[in-house]
């Protein structure tokens, strides 16, 4: 069975990635990078998502002689001219402190009416190989931000947007219908035939 390494330390990209391999009927193996203590966390160097997410899989396939998928995401707000974009995990100075990037945002927005409220989460997967072959591939989630949180599922973001044709924030989702339509799972699905094609 050909091994597959994932550039995440998080269990849930994992189970995620995994269980769209195998709906494709692809039976790779696929491990977290938790896997290989040994390889050091990349810098998040590069200025958009896919630049970020090569980087990571290509530390990573090298580290290990493994094929490598790694994904770099977060939230782009239109009026924002797409910030917090690459920053959006650290938007509010702290890497990780969701609950402050999220109110750091709904403040910068505060006059802004919902008719201009428009935003996307979109995501970057790539895959490499240890011979330096690379694809790429991104997904997006569009809707609308709301001003003030709503609902306790997800993470990041989630509580303030609202996916086109819902009236719920992703928070009100359940993981499935998330899933379903995130920009993750959308990435992570057109990622499938670049696995079939590259990694036997
Ligand atoms: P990462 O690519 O998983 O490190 O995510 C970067 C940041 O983007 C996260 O810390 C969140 O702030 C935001 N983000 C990415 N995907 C989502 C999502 O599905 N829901 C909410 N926030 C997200």
């Amino acid at each position: 069975m050909t091994r597959l390494i994932l550039a995440t330390r998080n269990a849930h990209k994992v189970t995620e990635l995994r269980a769209i391999l195998a709906a494709a009927g692809l039976g790779h193996e696929l491990v977290g990078a938790d896997a290989y203590p040994e390889v050091p966390d990349v810098k998040e160097t590069g200025v958009t998502f896919a630049e970020n997410a090569l980087l990571k899989a290509h530390a990573l396939a090298r580290a290990t002689g493994l094929p490598a998928v790694a994904d770099d995401s977060g939230l782009c707000v239109d009026v924002l001219g797409g910030a917090p974009g690459i920053f959006s995990a650290r938007w509010a100075g702290r890497h990780g402190d969701d609950r402050a990037n999220l109110e750091l945002l709904l403040a910068q927005l505060g006059d802004i009416a919902d008719a201009h409220r428009g935003a996307h989460f979109a995501c970057a997967a790539a895959l490499a190989l240890p011979d330096g072959t690379e694809r790429v591939v991104e997904g997006r989630l569009t809707g609308t931000l709301r001003h003030a949180p709503a609902g306790a599922n997800g993470f990041g973001y989630d509580p303030i947007l609202v996916p086109e044709g819902d009236t719920r924030t992703c928070a009100e989702l359940s993981p499935e219908e998330k899933n379903a339509i995130s920009h993750r799972g959308k990435a992570f699905r057109a990622l499938v035939p670049v696995v079939r094609e590259l990694v036997a």
